[in-house]
Order: structure tokens, then sequence, then C-alpha cells
């Protein structure tokens, strides 16, 4: 049978070519992590195989022992990675080599700078992979076939760079994936035995199937001809360990190789945070090495991105992103599963279905809370990393995990009115140890940001007081305060809804404070309900207040602005809810008020105090020409 060459060139989607522009342009400070990538590569390749293997063993049967062979050509500058895996179909070279397929990398890579330092520091939350070929090759060839077609199926894949590639049918006498780097001058480098064993050794010494080189051969001494050397054929031999670790003892493990484990299973350039490993007998059997990374991936946020464990069956690997052993706010942890117990045909449907795998889940996750616990209490400035990097999808915890709220909320972390700087670092056990006597609740405020938050006319009193206010700035934490409802007993209270209520810590003289400030205002209270008549709920009397002459606060039932806000992006329609004004009848703005006869300047005044009161709780005006006018007739008359 004649082989139908049909050779054809592509050009890269758009956002393939952007990321081969990158890994030509801008990643030379670790240029040795190619060939981790590709090892990797090829190790999954392996894995693919084995695994459609099980249904089909005749995929196997011809060649079964699974390996990866490095070689490499001093005059030729080149490296060749040879894999014996899954192999790709022509559609599949075309699918997998040309396109990127991860949702959102379009936007993610809209945010690519130019600066190359920058741009490098961003691939970090893509993950390199195939592409990083390119930082030490000019020119790549690719030769592979699919497990399962015939020997005329192979393709040949060519590209010299970021234009184009070409792609043609080639007579493949092997199953895999052959991958040839012709290295670029200032590569050359890597085409040394030496130099590639300890690359070998540092990246994948723990991938499971051996990665194989030429064996060495003792420079013959002169004179002496070895004995049919020119017909031996090549040896190869094993360059790294082959053993999965997760499969060896802790005990035995250094730090270094658990480190090297997780950046080869998860492309990421930076060690990980910590990491647990666990062997688990009894009535559940499974392995399981979880880490916590030091960086976040751009599609952090994103719904239907890929995250969840490398899900093997008895050593078997199964699936990629296995969701279903870790609730969506640990989808962040990295790691190999491991298990017994799980029949070996198991799909996702299945899975979905097991009893084992929500027995699996929940002690994942308490493993994972653990681990992060053991951190914080370890390492505090590798924790506050983590909160840095992960806290705000830690906050999704209490609303997804109500069996494990309390650990949760453990591991949370806030800015106070206590910190100076706007950093999360206090936890609410901090929190409540330094509650003062009488005070019931945890208080909150919720604002757009630090500065809004710490200067919030809702905490004047609470500082008159000594009384710590958490500052809230994301936008989950209404949403998330909303199911966590308490903490170690005590409530949480947002300072800017319902009446104040300081609970205990009210003394008995700012009980008589109140009361008298209450009776008093009576009269103010009536003729400043009129002006605001239909733009509010209530007006009253405050002690809340020291500074500021009024506020608004939102009626105990109603939900608060943040999360009003995040329900209108979202396009819901609310039903209108009516802001409580609070005057502070200490304040000589509003003794000034209360004595204005004229009652067309009362309603001027009592108009700039409610836009205040509305500015001050970070939120726009409704007119604010109106709100200058008025401000500025009052300036005019500091002149006359
Ligand atoms: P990732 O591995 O993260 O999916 P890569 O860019 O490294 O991304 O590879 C893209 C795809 O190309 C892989 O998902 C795989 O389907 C295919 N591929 C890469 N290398 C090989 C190989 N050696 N054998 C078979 N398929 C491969």
């Amino acid at each position: 049978m004649t082989v139908e060459a049909h050779k054809e060139s592509h050009g890269f989607q758009t956002e393939a070519k952007q990321l081969l522009h990158l890994m030509i342009h801008s990643l030379y400070s670790n240029k040795e992590i190619f060939l981790r990538e590709l090892v990797s590569n090829a190790s999954d390749a392996a894995d693919k195989l084995r695994f459609e293997a099980l249904s089909k063993p005749e995929l196997l049967a011809e060649d079964p022992e699974l390996r990866i062979r490095i070689e490499f050509d001093r005059e030729e500058g080149t490296v060749t990675i040879t894999d014996n895996g899954i192999g790709m179909s022509r559609d599949e070279v075309i699918e997998n080599l040309g396109t990127i397929a991860r949702s959102g990398t379009a936007a993610f890579m809209q945010q690519l700078t130019g600066d190359q330092k920058k741009d490098a520091h961003l691939i970090g939350q893509f993950g390199v992979g195939f592409y990083s070929a390119f930082i030490v090759a000019d020119k790549v060839d690719v030769f592979t076939r699919r497990a399962g077609l015939d020997t005329d199926q192979g393709v040949h894949w060519e590209c010299h760079g970021e234009a184009e590639y070409s792609v043609e049918n080639v007579e493949w006498p092997q199953r895999g994936t052959r991958v040839v780097l012709h290295l670029k001058d200032e590569a050359k480098e890597f085409a040394d035995g030496w130099r590639l064993r300890s690359i070998i050794k540092k990246y994948s010494d723990h991938i499971a199937i051996p990665v194989e080189m030429l064996k060495e051969q003792a420079p013959a001494a002169e004179g002496e001809e070895k004995e049919g050397e020119d017909k031996q054929a090549p040896e190869f031999e094993a360059v790294n360990a082959a053993q999965a670790l997760w499969t060896r003892p802790r005990s035995d493990i250094k730090s270094e190789e658990y480190k090297e484990f997780y950046k080869l299973i998860s492309h990421d350039f930076d060690d990980p945070l910590t990491w647990s490993h666990n062997r688990v007998e009894g009535k559940l059997d499974y392995t399981s090495l979880l880490y916590i990374p030091a960086r976040a991936p751009f599609d952090l946020y994103q719904r239907d991105a890929a995250r969840g464990l490398k899900l093997y069956v008895q050593r078997t690997f199964i699936m990629d992103d296995a969701e279903q052993f870790l609730p969506l706010y640990l989808r962040f942890v990295k790691g190999v599963l491991d298990s017994n117990d799980l029949p070996l045909n198991v799909s996702r449907e299945i899975l979905q279905k097991d009893r084992n795998t929500d027995a699996i889940k929940s002690a994942l996750t308490k493993r994972v809370l653990d681990m992060l616990d053991k951190l914080a209490k370890k390492d505090a400035d590798q924790y506050q990393k983590f909160w840095d990097l992960f806290g705000n999808v830690m906050k999704e915890g209490p609303a997804e995990d109500f069996a494990n709220k309390d650990k949760v909320a453990k591991l949370l972390r806030f800015s106070t009115t206590h910190t100076d700087e706007p950093k999360q670092d206090q936890s609410l056990e901090d929190y409540v140890g330094r509650m003062q006597d009488g005070q019931k609740a945890i208080y909150y405020v919720c604002a757009d940001n630090f500065a809004t938050a710490k200067s919030s006319p809702y905490l004047e009193v609470f500082r008159k007081k000594g009384i710590e206010v958490l500052l809230l700035t994301d936008q989950v934490d209404e949403w998330f305060v909303g199911h966590m409802h308490e903490f170690d007993g005590k409530p949480f209270q947002d300072v800017a809804k319902g009446a104040l209520d300081l609970g205990e810590a009210e003394t008995d003289e700012d009980k008589a404070e109140r009361e008298k400030v209450e009776k008093e205002s009576g009269a103010l209270v009536e003729r400043v309900k009129e002006v605001l008549e239909g733009r509010v709920e209530d007006v009253r009397a405050t002690t809340r207040l020291v500074d500021s002459p009024a506020c608004l606060v939102v009626s105990e039932q109603d939900m608060g602005p943040q999360m009003r806000r995040i329900l209108e992006q979202a396009g819901q329609a609310l039903p209108e809810a009516k802001p409580i004004f609070e005057l502070n009848p200490s304040h000589p703005l509003v003794q000034r008020l209360d004595q204005e006869a004229d009652e067309d300047r009362f309603a001027d005044l009592t108009n700039i105090l409610m836009d205040q009161a509305n500015l001050a709780a970070g939120n726009q005006l409704a007119d604010p020409a109106d709100y200058v006018r008025r401000l500025n007739t009052l300036l005019l008359e500091l002149n006359a």
C-alpha cells in the first residue's frame, strides 16, 4: 500500500502562537525544564496507553515494556525523546500541537505584556508543556503513530518556530512518539550525555517507567580492539529510579524529591508550599500525595477549568483531573491519588456513584485542612503566602462544606482595625482572644477596599471603646460571612446593619447617654424625616458616631451593599431597600442643623448630610450635581 503523504501547512491558533513566541523569546533562565516537560508528556502517553490496554490488550501486545528513551547527537546538535506510549493520529497531532484547548487561554494571553521577565512569571501560572521544546530548539520534528493504527498511519509534524507547521503522513514502524529537537546554537550544551543524565535524575527520577539512555561505553584503550564491537546492538539502561514516588515509604523520600515530583505533575516552575503523603489501610486502602502550590493558576476562578488529582488504581493511571475527590474550595490542590478500592474500569460516571469516592473525598478534605493548619502553626510566612494566593477560594468553604465549617474558619485570615497595612493576617482565634469583656459578637464592616473600610464612620464608637472590627474588603466576604453565622459561639455582626448593639460592652454610662440622645433629638429627627420622606426607611439618633455627623445603615433583615452589587451584576432584579439615616446629635453640624429655622436651608443641610453619608459608605450619589450645587451655595456664604 502506498502512503498518501498529503503534506500540508497549518498556521498556529493565535493563542498557541503567542505561547510559542514566549517560549522562544522569554524563557531562558531555566532552559533545562524542556526535558522534564517532554518526559512528562511521554510518561502521560505511556499511562494513557496502559489505560486503553485494559480493555484492548492487543494495543500493548507487540511491545509490552513501556519506556522512554533519550538520545543525542553532538555533531548534529540534536536531542531525541522517544516513547512507546499512546501516540497520536494525524487529527490529534493537529489538535494537540497546533492549538491550546484550555478555556480562558485567550483572555490569559492578553495579559502578556511583552516584558520578558513579567511574562515568564505569568506563564508559570499557565504551565509550560510541549512548546517548551522551543526554549532550546529552533526546529522540532515529531514522528508519531497512534496505538492500534497501521504503520502507514504515522505522522510527521515539523515546525521551525512561530510561523507555521507542516504535517504529513509517513510510514512509521513503531507505536508512540519521537520528538527530535534541533538545538539552537546557544543550547548545544544539552547534546551531552552527562548533562542529560543529570537533568533526568533531577526532574524525572520518579516517573513510573524507565527513562533510558545508551550505556556509556568506556573509551577503548589504544590498540585494543573490542571483539565484535561493531556488531553489538546499542544497549540502553534506565537512568531514573522508575518507581512511582508515592509508592515508596515516606521516610525514604527527601524533600527535594517531593519537590521535583510536584513540578513533574504540575508543570509548575516553583516549589510547592507544602505537601502531605499518606498511605491509608483498613476499610479504605489508598495512597495520596497532596501538594499546595506556591502559585495560583490563571484559571482559578473559571468554573470549567481543569482541576483535581491524578487518579491511579493499583498503580495504573486512570485519569487526570479527577475532581471528585476534593471540594471545589480546595481546587488549588495538586497531587496523586492511588486507590486499591476502585475498579480498574472506573469512569467519571462510575466515580460519581461509587460510595468509596465520598469516603475518600471526606478523608482527603480533612487531610488538606490539617496540612494547612500545620503550615499555619509551623511557618506563618509560608501560610501568609498561601492565604494571599488562595484565601478568597477558601472563603467558599463555609458555604460548600458545612461539615468542616469550623476547621475552615480557623484557617481564615482577615484585616482588622488592629492592622495597619492592607494585609489579611489575623485569625478569628486572634480576634476572639482580644475581645472585650462583655463583647458578644464578632464585628465586621464591609467596604470596597482597606482604606475605605478603615476610615468608615461605622467604626467610630468601636474605636473609642477599643473594640476590634474585621475589615472585609473582598467581594465574596458578605456572602461568606452569611454562611459562617458564628465562630466559637460568637455571632458575626455587621456594624452597618441594624441599631447599634454593643451587648454588654455598653456600660451604664453609655446606656444613659444613648437614652438621653434619643429623647432629646425627637424633634430634630421628625423634621429630618419630613425632608427625606421616601428616600429613607427611617431616621434616628445614634451614639455610634464620634467624628461624623451622620451615616446610613441597612436594616437587620436587608442585604448589605456588597451582596446587592454582586446580585445586581449577576443581573438579578432586587426589591428596593431604603437605608436608615442615623444622626449624631453631639456633632456641631447636627447641632447647627437643629437650630436652623429656615425650612429651605434646613432641607439643603439635611440633603448634604444625607449625600455625605452616602459617599462615606462608598456609594454613588443619585444626583452628584445637585450635591455640588448645594455645597457650593454654602461655601459662598462663608465669604459673605
Ligand atoms: P498538556 O500536556 O498540558 O496537555 P502539552 O502542550 O504538553 O500540554 O501537550 C499537548 C497535548 O499533546 C497533550 O495533552 C497530548 O495529548 C499531546 N502529546 C504531547 N506529547 C505527547 C506524546 N509524547 N505522546 C502522545 N501525545 C502527546
